[in-house]
């Protein structure tokens, strides 16, 4: 491309930085106001332009333009800003953008894939402009982050993770695709919404929904081959274990939330072990929420107790304890529970509440995945503190507004004692003329250079020893 083209076109655009020189040789003169400014300086300039906008969506949306704009600069802004961008394309502000993106639709990012496109997935693909695609990361919008199904509005969540692949992990943004399958929405309110971007039907379950993902994934590895990275995001768990099961044996595929946040998660349990003492294997676990982060971590976590101290899993699963939306997850409860949950079915006395359960388990780790905000009171966190020095307390759950409690909340409630994490990111909080720095559990923190791993080695499967030295590496880095 060329003159005025070469400016429309995000991959090649510079704006004014474009040298004397390259006006000359890409008949730009005229097309561009007098003045070059280096890309040092457009940074400068959009930095200061994006901190005025007081609304973080404000500022979103103007990342977005810019990657639509001049692609090397977004780039060359989230890396040199990562701390301050990360909140703004990523959790929480990517979750407000999903929950608005018909409203705030301007032009389409990433492939759609809607049950119309059945039979056509291959041609689907074709039409997109890249050929040589290494990384895939796809969603069908049902749980996205803790706000509930969003249907095709969940585009925003592919877009803003690949957007750290290549921020973060250094991969091509041209290698990159972001895909949504539309099989419908069982949201009532995107349903009747006159905007809505997405198909307005009810979602498509069963045989249909599997045929579409079935197709998807054929023509994946078709049109891309074999060492192309599949990474599942944000699908309800009564499709992704399963999709995960089912394609790792075929596919290079894995499970951000399954298996990117239990590498992250235990990466940060060992480390904060310096601060609490203690082995993995002495510590007793509670979590609240048993889906996916949930069961994911804690079986990453069994999996590392039972490499160190050589007990069998079935044996070091016994310290880990989950309760979802029914209460504690007991032996007694077998016979209804998802076989994910099965592996944690303990015997023990049913109990409903978390605060119960905190009592009578009397863990020294607690865990939030569940997706409800405000779960861990100050009762919860004051009994944590009752009987642990160090109450290790992880509010997983995104975005912000789901958090199981602020870092403040952790902090003050246990009177400054507890080593806390968040998935969404907290400011430092000051408490009796002490300032304390949360820390971020978050999967962005492992998944980029995961993938980066995968791809570079040309690994054609997931491992779970891979998210285990993952988990190792990063862990040395903290
Ligand atoms: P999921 O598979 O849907 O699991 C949610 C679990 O929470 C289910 O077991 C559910 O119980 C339970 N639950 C729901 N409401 C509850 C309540 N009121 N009390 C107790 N348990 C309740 O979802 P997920 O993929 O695990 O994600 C959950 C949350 O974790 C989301 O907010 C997500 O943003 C966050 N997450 C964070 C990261 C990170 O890197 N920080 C990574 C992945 C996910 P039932 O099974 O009984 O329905
Ligand atoms: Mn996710």
């Amino acid at each position: 491309a060329s003159g005025y083209t070469l400016l429309r076109d995000p991959h090649h655009n510079k704006g004014l930085a474009f040298t004397e020189k390259e006006r000359d040789a890409h008949y730009l003169r005229g097309l561009l106001p007098p003045a070059v400014l280096n890309q040092d300086l457009q940074e400068k300039r959009l930095m200061h332009n994006l901190r005025q906008y007081k609304v973080p969506l404000q500022r979103y949306m103007a990342m977005m333009d810019l990657q639509e704009r001049n692609e090397r600069l977004f780039y060359k802004l989230l890396i040199d800003n990562v701390e301050e961008l990360l909140p703004v394309v990523y959790t929480p502000t990517v979750g407000e953008a999903c929950q608005k993106y018909g409203s705030i639709f301007r032009r389409p990012q990433g492939l759609y894939i809607s049950l119309k496109e059945k039979g056509k997935i291959l041609e689907v693909l074709k039409n997109w402009p890249e050929r040589s695609i290494q990384v895939i990361v796809v969603t069908d919008g049902e749980r996205i982050l803790g706000l509930g199904d969003l249907g095709c509005q969940g585009m925003g969540i592919p877009v803003g993770k690949l957007s750290l692949y290549t921020a973060l992990g250094g991969l091509r943004p041209s290698a990159c695709l972001p895909v949504t399958i539309d099989v419908g929405t069982n949201n009532e309110q995107l349903l009747k919404d006159e905007f809505y971007i997405g198909l307005k039907q009810r979602r498509a379950t069963g045989q249909e929904y599997a045929e579409l993902l079935h197709e998807f994934m054929c023509a994946v590895k078709q049109n891309y081959g074999e060492r192309v990275l599949v990474q599942f995001e944000d699908f309800a768990n009564h499709n992704a274990f399963e999709l995960l099961a089912k394609y790792s044996k075929t596919h290079l595929v894995f499970n951000d939330d399954i298996q990117g946040t239990a590498s992250v998660v235990l990466a940060g349990l060992i480390a904060s072990l310096k601060l609490v003492g203690g082995s993995l294997a002495e510590h007793t676990f509670l979590f609240l929420g048993a889906g996916e982060a949930g069961t994911g971590i804690a079986e990453l976590i069994a999996l590392e107790i039972s490499k160190q101290t050589k007990a069998p899993l079935e044996e070091t699963r016994k310290k880990i304890w989950l309760v979802d939306s029914k209460g504690l997850i007991v032996h007694s409860r077998m016979e209804s529970l998802q076989h994910f949950k099965k592996p944690w079915a303990h015997e023990h006395e049913s109990i409903r509440a978390l605060l119960d359960a905190v009592k009578s388990i009397k863990p020294t780790v607690l865990i939030g995945s569940s997706g409800v905000g405000k779960t861990f009171t100050k009762e919860v966190v004051e009994a944590m503190t009752s009987f642990n020095e160090k109450p290790l307390i992880l509010a997983l759950s995104n975005p912000t507004s789901q958090s199981e409690c602020t870092a403040e909340e952790a902090y003050t409630w246990s009177k400054g004692r507890a080593i806390f994490a968040s998935g969404s990111p907290f400011d430092p909080v000051e408490y009796n003329g002490k300032l304390f720095v949360p820390g971020q559990a978050n999967n962005a923190y492992i998944f980029p250079g995961f993938g980066l791993g995968l791809i570079m080695s040309g690994a054609i499967r997931v491992h779970e020893d891979m998210l285990l030295a993952a988990c190792e590496y990063t862990n040395q880095h903290i």
